[in-house]
């Protein structure tokens, strides 16, 4: 009887132990929940409207490629990009501000964020947004996580800043290397609706299935009626109602 009941103890140590890590993996992946502050995914609103992000970045090969797409159809997007890019690629940095597009700080070198102490954090965060204001950029600069990680102390950092976390909810990539542009295309679109924020990567050297993908999710979109604002205009739609 003792040894049962010391398998059932074990038992339910083990049980316990597996849900507290699945509520812990949730938490940190999750895109709509986190324990401080405000966490955005997308904003409520009948208006045909939606935020393209694309995260990473900006490369010295892709930016212009990327802003061409963009130029052609008069769309604006926001653009996460890293501390470290900025700083290499300076020139990369004045075409996305010349061209009246959003820069966010996506972590200066994309390291994970959501287990270091405020102090790092903080210091991290502002020697990002110091690269990109000293780019040139003087709007809005949001943040949004590497991986899309938080876990407790990222939230409480960026709520001391009132600073909101800045996900999406809509990402078709699944950064496998079969991917075509046709599924890319096929999946943003099908996802898409008013008030969401769209997360592409097309800076990288693998992103050609993302870059080939763009033009047609933008005209698609755009035939849809939706129109393309820059993030910091979908959010202030979120405070005015
Ligand atoms: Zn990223």
């Amino acid at each position: 009887m003792r040894f049962r009941k010391a398998v059932l103890r074990a038992g339910v140590g083990l049980l316990t132990l597996a849900l507290l890590f699945l509520g812990f993996d949730r938490l940190t992946d999750s895109t709509t929940t986190q324990v401080f502050g405000a966490i955005i995914a997308r904003v409520e609103t009948p208006d045909p409207i939606v935020a393209l992000t694309f995260d990473d970045g900006p490369s010295a090969a892709h930016t212009g490629e990327v802003l061409k797409i963009l130029a052609e159809r008069s769309i604006p997007a926001t653009f996460f990009v890293l501390g470290r890019n900025v700083e290499a690629n300076p020139d990369a940095v004045q075409a996305i501000i010349a061209a009246g597009h959003e820069l966010g700080n996506h972590s200066w070198d994309h390291s994970a964020m959501w287990l270091r102490s405020a102090r790092d954090l903080r210091d991290e965060l502002a020697r990002t947004d110091a690269a990109i204001r000293d780019a040139g950029y003087a709007g809005p600069l949001h943040f949004r996580p590497p991986f899309g990680r938080k876990f407790l102390m990222l939230p409480w950092v960026l709520s001391q800043q009132n600073r909101p976390n800045i996900m999406w909810s809509v990402a078709a990539e699944s950064f496998t290397p079969g991917q075509t542009a046709d599924e890319i295309h096929r999946l943003t679109v099908a996802a898409t609706g008013p008030g969401d924020i769209i997360l592409l990567h097309p800076m990288y050297g693998s992103g050609a299935a993302t870059r080939d993908a763009l033009p047609r999710i933008l005209d698609d979109l755009t035939a849809r009626g939706l129109q393309f604002v820059l993030l910091s205009d979908l959010l202030a739609r979120r405070s005015a109602d």
